[in-house]
């Protein structure tokens, strides 16, 4: 008997996780990793699929999140233990009781007898639970999402469950990056270098995009190699570049280690008042430099540090056009 919802979710990544990671490509790797993401488990984790119950017939009784909020097989884990019926479905059960009603009894869950004490009272403990269920044979079981009053998964509810929730260790990346009042494709550039996924010699030359025999130096310094935090921090040209943007603002600050660092960092405001503004500035500068390096590569055009600084306030005044527009 085939069930999906959780189950699909759980049998699927357990499948993926089989296999060596190291041998995954970078998307099968992110999907992998979910499995451990506490924010990722809040919105797409087994236990925020549900079943409605229907006619019983995709429901597994005990694998399925379907009458508590977690699988029966974590809330009565010694009956569970006991039983030889582990893949039974609600349907099957119900057949076996020959009634109108869910009535279990040792019989009905394939339980090894003898039983002690203890288990049997979790047996007469779930029995309660299954009594007010009712089958209806005319209607399929049907799987939620219990994120939503509808039901229905969408991207604004889920970026909702995340932002509420409360993740130690989480960073608020969707306030960080998402939730800036910078142009959609600065946004997506700022979390693709949070994710080291823009496409610098490093990343290109590993993934064989490029031949390994391509030069990897960094364009500007041709010291290092060009990293996302090298090209967009850390490079000496990057460097002082961020060092007369923070002279104008009469601030002192260390280098971040890596643009997650430094996204937090910037997103937290640095103690500037104008913090709307100061948001800005931070993604537009990792955006511009990009822009120039680009320029360099595909265009020969060499962008002085002059130039970065007017395709930075370029950028940042028109984002602020965008604003006081809106
Ligand atoms: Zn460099």
């Amino acid at each position: 008997m085939s069930s999906f919802g959780s189950s699909l979710t759980s049998t699927l990544l357990h499948s993926v996780s089989s296999f060596q990671v190291s041998h995954l490509s970078p998307i099968w790797k992110d999907l992998v990793r979910l499995q451990h993401d506490p924010a990722s488990q809040s919105i797409v984790g087994s236990n925020v699929w549900k079943w409605k119950v229907g006619n019983g017939v995709k429901i597994l009784l005990w694998h399925d999140v379907w009458v508590k909020d977690k699988p029966l097989k974590d809330c009565y884990p010694s009956v569970f233990a006991a039983t030889r019926l582990t893949f039974i479905t609600v349907s099957e059960c119900f057949m076996l009781s020959l009634s109108n009603r869910l009535q279990f009894s040792e019989v009905e869950l394939g339980l090894i007898r003898p039983l002690s004490l203890f288990i049997s009272a979790q047996v007469t403990d779930l029995g309660l639970l299954m009594a007010s269920i009712h089958l209806d044979t005319r209607v399929d079981d049907l799987v939620y999402w219990s994120c939503s009053s509808d039901g229905v998964y969408s991207v604004s509810d889920a970026i909702r469950v995340i932002v509420q929730s409360n993740f130690t260790n989480a960073p608020p990346w969707p306030k960080v990056v998402w939730g800036n009042n910078v142009p959609s494709k600065v946004m997506l550039f700022h979390w693709l270098a949070i994710r080291n996924s823009i496409p610098v010699y490093e990343i290109l030359i590993s993934r064989h995009i490029l031949p390994a025999s391509h030069s990897n130096l960094c364009i500007w310094c041709l010291e290092e190699v060009e990293t996302v935090n090298h090209l967009l921090l850390h490079c000496k040209w990057a460097f002082k570049l961020w060092s007369d943007l923070l002279c104008w603002w009469n601030l002192v600050w260390v280098i971040p280690g890596s643009i997650e660092e430094f996204s937090l960092d910037w997103f937290f405001g640095m103690g500037i008042r104008a913090a709307k503004f100061w948001k800005l500035i931070g993604p537009a500068t990792i955006w511009a430099i990009w822009l120039a390096r680009n320029d360099f590569i595909f265009n020969r055009k060499f962008s002085c540090r002059s130039v970065l600084m007017y395709v930075i306030i370029e950028d940042d005044m028109e984002s602020l056009n965008n604003i006081s527009d809106t």
